[in-house]
């Protein structure tokens, strides 16, 4: 491709509302456009070609594993959401229309139940399972705070795979599988990350995990142990038991819990004085789906006693009809790892993906049923997995750039190579750069010519900017038989004399 044909609309400017670094590149390198309304993005050439890219290495690792893409409506009937119950549940986050005759409708967050209502017409028996189906589509979350550009948009780039299983046992191996071939992914992609467990809220135990991308700028907290493999996000970590006796200084953190159609009660929370609560664990103790606060004064109608206080205190001390135990701490940095007693530290994560061991819960109400080998209906075991593809962008970005710009991985970058002739004035730099880029096209690189009248300096800014991770920049020095090969990620120069740079990028590309 010549740079003097594509749409790079680079710019200086650092939009108004960004703060982390790939909201701020992706928007100066020209690779997305912000439309308007927060949390909404145009994908411009160099955004959508990485955008494909990502895509096909999930696309491909999928399909390797035995999955098969499908495309569903993105606009779905209300009367689906019904049926599964989660009209009302969504909440804000789901946007609800009407078209001309008055029939509702939602736009996608996530979709469970098209895709269950997808298979509940095509499967009928056993022998048609196991099933994993996919797809990668636009998803709309009506996000109460979209930020961060790409990282929490309102209409974003999901891939959601969702399995169907007859056994609980074949449901849980297609879950190692797919966690496996999310290592794949994310390896490709050359990402540092974390799986860790994570919160899977009424279902509870390990049944979900989530794969984080290792960065300062995450918005999630999890917990890691230094000396073994565990991790976890902050909301379903946990750490060794303490040990506490009758001497312990207790509290209650009291809260209203909300739950579906506007009920709610009043509960306390009695923790040791200097443990934090965990919001996440203690609105599954309760079954709520949000805790908000309130004065604190309230009679309480639920008390949860963090479970290792024990015997160090007495429930009948608590005026309330349900007293319970449950884990509702936070994990602290410094406890000791449950698996190992390592020491248990924080750091920070971008959730990239998550994959969750679902059960009946959606084919259930649903109705999506199997006949079994002895003709008995039975409803289907489903996993279901997400994969934030254009989250991905940010990620990439957030643990790959320098101060001058992004700098893309191999299987993310936008192309191989950029060839960057300085003065296009030079009879002799404009043949050397028009040749090296018709041999590098015929072997089948990917490669960006920088031919424009620009000034040197700034076709330099703009490859940094924009970070293709290699570059042969032809210039002055060719006068004395020498060009530049740039390796993006330290700005490593070296130079090759104007003969061998023919063969060196044949060797390396
Ligand atoms: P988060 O906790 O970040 O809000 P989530 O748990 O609601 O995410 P899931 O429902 O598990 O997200 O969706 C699957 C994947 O989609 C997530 O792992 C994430 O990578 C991506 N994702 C979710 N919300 C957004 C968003 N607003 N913008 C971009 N990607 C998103
Ligand atoms: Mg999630």
């Amino acid at each position: 491709m010549r740079f003097s044909r594509l749409l790079i609309p680079t710019t200086k400017e650092t939009p108004n509302d960004a703060t982390l670094a790939s909201h701020i590149y992706l928007i100066r390198g020209g690779f997305i456009q912000s439309v308007g309304g927060s949390g909404l993005y145009n994908f411009l050439p160099l955004g959508k070609k990485i955008l494909d890219k990502v895509r096909a290495v999930v696309k491909e690792e999928l399909d390797k594993a035995g999955c098969q893409e499908v495309s569903l409506s993105f606009v779905t009937p209300a009367a689906l959401w019904e049926e599964s119950g989660r009209l009302e549940k969504y909440g804000k986050e789901l946007l609800r229309f009407k078209d001309r005759k008055n029939n509702d409708f939602i736009l996608g967050p996530t979709h469970e139940e098209m895709m269950v209502n997808l298979v509940r017409q095509t499967i009928k028996s056993y022998k048609q399972l196991p099933l994993n189906v996919y797809q990668i589509n636009l998803k709309f979350r009506d996000e109460i705070r979209p930020r961060f550009g790409l990282m929490r948009g309102r209409e974003f780039l999901m891939k959601d795979a969702y399995s169907f299983h007859a056994s609980t046992e074949d449901m849980q191996r297609e879950f190692l599988e797919m966690e496996e071939t999310y290592k794949k992914i994310f390896t490709r992609l050359g990402l540092e990350f974390r799986v860790v467990d994570a919160d899977s809220g009424a279902i509870g135990g390990s049944g979900s995990k989530e794969f984080m991308v290792l960065a300062d700028s995450g918005e999630d907290t999890i917990v890691v142990c230094e000396s073994c493999e565990y991790g976890a996000n902050i909301e379903a970590a946990i750490a060794q038991a303490k040990v506490y006796n009758t001497d312990t200084e207790v509290k209650t953190v009291v809260m209203k819990a909300l739950y579906d159609e506007g009920k709610s009660v009043y509960a306390g929370f009695v923790l040791p004085v200097d443990i934090e609560l965990q919001d996440v664990k203690a609105c599954n103790a309760i079954g709520a789906n949000e805790l908000v606060e309130c004065d604190g004064t309230e009679l309480l109608d639920r008390v949860v006693i963090e479970e290792s206080l024990g015997e160090a205190v007495d429930p009948n001390n608590y005026a309330a009809n349900d007293v319970t135990y449950a884990d509702i701490s936070s994990v602290c940095e410094g406890d000791s790892c449950a698996s190992c007693g390592g020491n248990l530290r924080y750091t920070k994560g971008i959730e990239a993906g998550h994959i969750f061991q679902l059960g009946t819960q959606y084919s259930v109400p649903l109705a999506a049923n199997f006949l079994d080998e002895n003709g008995k209906a039975q409803p289907m075991v489903m996993g279901t997995y997400g994969i934030g593809v254009s989250r991905l962008l940010a990620g990439i970005i957030e643990q790959n750039h320098d101060d001058k710009g992004c700098i893309w991985t191999k299987e993310s970058a936008p192309f191989d190579l950029q060839i960057i002739i300085s003065n296009i004035k030079d009879e002799a730099q404009v043949s050397l750069g028009e040749k090296l880029y018709e041999i590098m096209l015929a072997q089948g690189v990917d490669v960006l010519l920088d031919e424009r009248k620009d000034r040197f300096g700034a076709k330099m800014k703009d490859y940094e900017l924009i970070g293709v991770p290699h570059a042969v920049v032809i210039g002055k020095k060719l006068a004395d038989g020498v060009v530049e090969f740039i390796s993006r990620d330290g700005m490593v120069k070296e130079e090759v004399s104007a003969e061998a740079i023919e063969t060196l990028l044949s060797e390396r590309f």
